[in-house]
C-alpha cells in the first residue's frame, strides 16, 4: 500500500500513455478517499477518459499502477477490476435498449456474481440475482419502472439505471466519465442530489464538464492539461488557482 493514507480507496500512480507523439496520461498520480467525491475536470482533449480507461482496465497504461484498497490491480482486466469492486459507468450508454431495466439490471448482477449463464431465462429465474437486481433498482429510485423497455426511460432515468447496474456489484469506489452527460436541468439537479448520497456508500472519481455540478458535488478537484494534472484542491483552491483559470475555468468561475 503506498504512503496516502489508509483511507485511499482507489489510486494512480504515475500512470503514463502515449498515443503515437501525443502524451494523453503523463505520470499521472491521484486518489480517491472514503466519502468523497474527487472530480477530474479539463478541456476537451485533456485526458480525461483515456485516465478512465486505464483506471477502468479497458485501456493498459505504458508505465504507472492502479491501486484498489492497497491491492495493485493493473493486471487485471475489466471484469477482474468490476469483481474486486470497481463499479464503472460509461460516457456512452452500455445498457441494451430492447432490454428491461430489470433485466440490465440482472445483467449487471449476473457479471458481478461472476456466474456464465448460456440463456437468458435462467437469469431472470435465479432468485439471487433478481434480489440483488431489485435491491440496487429501489436503490435508485427505478423499482416501479422495472419491467418497462429501457429506451423508453428518459436520459435520466437510464443514467440511474447505469448507476443501479454499477450498483449491483456492491462496489467499494465508482468511476462516473461525464454521468450529466445529455441530461437537463432538472435531470441534472437530481442526479447531483443521488450522486452527493451515493458517496457514502462508495467513493467517487467523477470526470465531468458541467462545472455546476462540480462545484456543488466535489470535495476535491483535479484539473488536468494535455494529460498532465496541474492542481489538486478543494473546489475553493481551485476556484482561485490562476493556472487553472488560465489554462481551463476563464469565465466558468
Ligand atoms: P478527454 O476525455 O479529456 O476529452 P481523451 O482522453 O478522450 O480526452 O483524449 C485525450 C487525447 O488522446 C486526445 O487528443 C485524443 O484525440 C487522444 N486519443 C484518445 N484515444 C486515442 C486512441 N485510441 N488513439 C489515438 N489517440 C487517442
Ligand atoms: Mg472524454
Amino acid at each position: 500500500m503506498g504512503d496516502a493514507g489508509k483511507d485511499t480507496v482507489l489510486a494512480t500512480r504515475g500512470i503514463s500513455k502515449a498515443f503515437g507523439a501525443l502524451q494523453a496520461s503523463d505520470a499521472i498520480s491521484l486518489d480517491l478517499k472514503a466519502g468523497e467525491i474527487h472530480a477530474v475536470i479539463g478541456p476537451n482533449g485533456a485526458g480525461k477518459s483515456t485516465l478512465i480507461a486505464q483506471i477502468c482496465g479497458t485501456l493498459a497504461p505504458d508505465a504507472g499502477q492502479v491501486e484498489l484498497n492497497g491491492e495493485d490491480i493493473t493486471a487485471l482486466s475489466a471484469r477482474g477490476r468490476a469483481r474486486k469492486g470497481l463499479g464503472r459507468t460509461f460516457q456512452i450508454s452500455a445498457l441494451a435498449m430492447e432490454d428491461t431495466v430489470l433485466q440490465n439490471a440482472v445483467l449487471g448482477a449476473q457479471g458481478a456474481m461472476g456466474t456464465l449463464w448460456r440463456f437468458w431465462q435462467p437469469a431472470l429465474k435465479n432468485k439471487a440475482l433478481l434480489a440483488r437486481a431489485d435491491e440496487a433498482l429501489a436503490r435508485v429510485g427505478l423499482e416501479e419502472l422495472r419491467n418497462i423497455r429501457t429506451s423508453e426511460l428518459s436520459h435520466g432515468q437510464r443514467r440511474q439505471l447505469e448507476v443501479a447496474v454499477a450498483l449491483t456489484l456492491r462496489p467499494k469506489a465508482f468511476v462516473m466519465d461525464e454521468p450529466m452527460a445529455g441530461l437537463g436541468a432538472e435531470g441534472s439537479q437530481r442526479l447531483t442530489q443521488f450522486l452527493a448520497e451515493l458517496k457514502q456508500e462508495a467513493p467517487i472519481l467523477l470526470v465531468e464538464h458541467d462545472m455546476d455540478a462540480v462545484f456543488a458535488l466535489a470535495d476535491r478537484i483535479s484539473v488536468l492539461v494535455y494529460g498532465r494534472v496541474i492542481a489538486t484542491g478543494s473546489v475553493e483552491q481551485i476556484r482561485a488557482n490562476k493556472d487553472v483559470r488560465d489554462a481551463y475555468l476563464g469565465d466558468a468561475t
